[in-house]
């Protein structure tokens, strides 16, 4: 009797923590699931993206951070279960929620801290920034009030930018070890015309910074709105910034370290470090695998979390992923179905980095399957390489409305515009594209807001643009300046 009565005491405690356990499952799979992020959430976790390593890292490797034990990894992953669980409990457990919700409501807004309002406003995300503001719970205090008056003197400041007027530059995967890329065998040309070095990406930041350049998002230029028909239609974006300040977009081609690459002084992947933020390995003259500044992600991040002023509303930049040999450095194309012995925890871990780089203000493009001219193919393989793309890559990055063109060839000659009588047009339009870059060195923007979809073209700095253009990019940087000194001259001419 005594055992029995014991035994009932005990069982809500066991409900309780049943329930608690089950809520931390339900909260880890939908951030999992989760395709895309709010504006909002993304600056909350820039914010609080801090990277350890120093600037040191980059230059030394032996310093760097050893690779994380991908076992532990998997362990934040859930499993194939979890669809069946997630959708069970929570039809069973709405009114827990809701109250937990609540509970979770009110312990974010106890952890509101006055730093983290401030960095919104550094990057311009007034609203945001008075909005969470006015959830702190010691608004009234005298430091809250000053800096509340402080937004909004930098908010009345901000003038209305024109986003044809945006720069957009883009890059290759950057050489980390010059030494390897230059050691002399066939491929030396090819990097040393179309590649960048960290050394130059990082004199090139420093001086877009100083010239009052900021990063934007492919998606602050055009918005869709209902116009007076009822039709879907894409107008220009309004972005707000302070009078002096320039719109740039910067993306990166190729971020799937391909195989001819390996040996060459690049990183290898993109991976998660021990506190889940994105960073790059490598793997040394040992063997081994080290984790470091190594790519335009790491270094990137580090530069924004150091200059949020650089950042429009934790705007980053647009990775474009090509899809024969997987994405991020992970050979995920069924091709390595059989061939890679990790190919199913491969396209896990590929799935886990995609959602943190997305997380953290990073956008993702096409590149096409196979890296193919899309205007010389055949439409048959047109339409198969974009099939592929969609089957192979869509799965592990999300969806995505970007196009990014190799070799910067459109689908159409010159500037003709795109119609709908043209099949290539619209077969990208209905796999979901709306916005298209090409290359274009020779002006300094050229953005084209249509009504159903963006155009836009890229400029290159690349060795080539550096050594043989500086004046094409002078409104940029000083190339002669941002030149690499391991770099071999002169860049042979293309
Ligand atoms: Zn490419």
């Amino acid at each position: 009797m005594h055992q029995k009565r014991k035994y009932h005491s005990l069982h809500p405690l066991l409900v309780i923590l049943a329930t608690l356990l089950i809520l931390i499952l339900i909260m880890g799979l939908s951030r999992l699931f989760s395709k895309s992020k709010t504006k909002k959430s993304i600056l909350i976790a820039n914010s609080e993206n801090v990277s350890e390593t120093n600037d040191a890292d980059l230059k030394n490797p032996l310093s760097a951070k050893e690779y994380p034990n991908p076992s532990a990894d998997l362990a934040e992953s859930g499993d194939s279960k979890g669809d069946s669980i997630q959708a069970s409990i929570l039809a069973a457990q709405e009114k827990d929620q809701a109250a937990q919700e609540k509970i979770s409501e009110a312990e974010e807004v106890s952890k509101i801290e006055l730093g983290d309002i401030e960095r919104l406003s550094q990057m311009y995300a007034y609203d945001e920034a008075l909005e969470l503001l006015e959830k702190y719970p010691e608004k009234d205090s005298e430091e809250a009030i000053a800096l509340k008056a402080e937004i909004e003197s930098a908010q009345s400041k901000c003038v209305q930018k024109n986003p044809a007027e945006t720069m957009h530059i883009f890059f290759h995967s950057l050489i980390y070890d010059t030494s390897k890329a230059f050691d002399g065998d066939h491929k030396v040309d090819g990097y040393n015309q179309f590649m960048t070095t960290c050394l130059e990406f990082d004199r090139i930041l420093e001086e877009l910074y100083q010239r009052d350049f900021v990063l934007i998002s492919m998606h602050d230029l055009a918005k869709w709105e209902t116009d007076e028909n009822g039709n879907q239609v894409m107008v220009p974006g309004e972005i707000y910034l302070p009078e002096n300040k320039k719109l740039l977009i910067l993306s990166v081609d190729d971020v799937n370290y391909y195989e001819y690459m390996e040996e060459d002084g690049f990183a290898n992947r993109i991976v998660l470090d021990q506190d889940g933020n994105a960073t790059c390995s490598m793997v040394n003259d040992q063997g081994m695998t080290i984790l470091g500044d190594y790519d335009v992600v790491p270094i990137l991040d580090k530069f924004v979390d150091q200059h949020p002023d650089f950042s429009y509303q934790g705007a980053k930049g647009i990775l474009a992923f090509t899809g024969y040999e997987g994405v991020l450095g992970y050979r995920t194309d069924e091709r390595y179905k059989e061939e890679n012995p990790n190919y199913e925890q491969d396209i896990i871990q590929a799935t886990e980095v995609a959602q943190v780089l997305r997380d953290t203000g990073w956008e993702f493009a096409s590149h096409s399957w196979g890296h193919i001219n899309l205007k010389a193919v055949a439409l048959e393989d047109f339409q198969k390489d974009a099939d592929l793309w969609e089957k192979n890559v869509v799965p592990i990055i999300g969806e995505t409305d970007i196009m990014i063109y190799p070799f910067g060839f459109d689908i159409v000659d010159g500037m003709a515009d795109y119609t709908h009588d043209n099949p290539r047009f619209t077969y990208l339009k209905q796999k979901g594209f709306d916005y298209f870059c090409t290359v274009d060195g020779s002006k300094h923007y050229t953005t084209h807001i249509n009504t159903d979809h963006v155009r836009q073209g890229r400029r290159n700095l690349d060795g080539y643009r550096l050594y043989h253009n500086p004046e094409l990019v002078d409104d940029l940087i000083v190339a002669e300046d941002v030149l690499d000194e391991a770099r071999p001259l002169p860049v042979p001419p293309l």
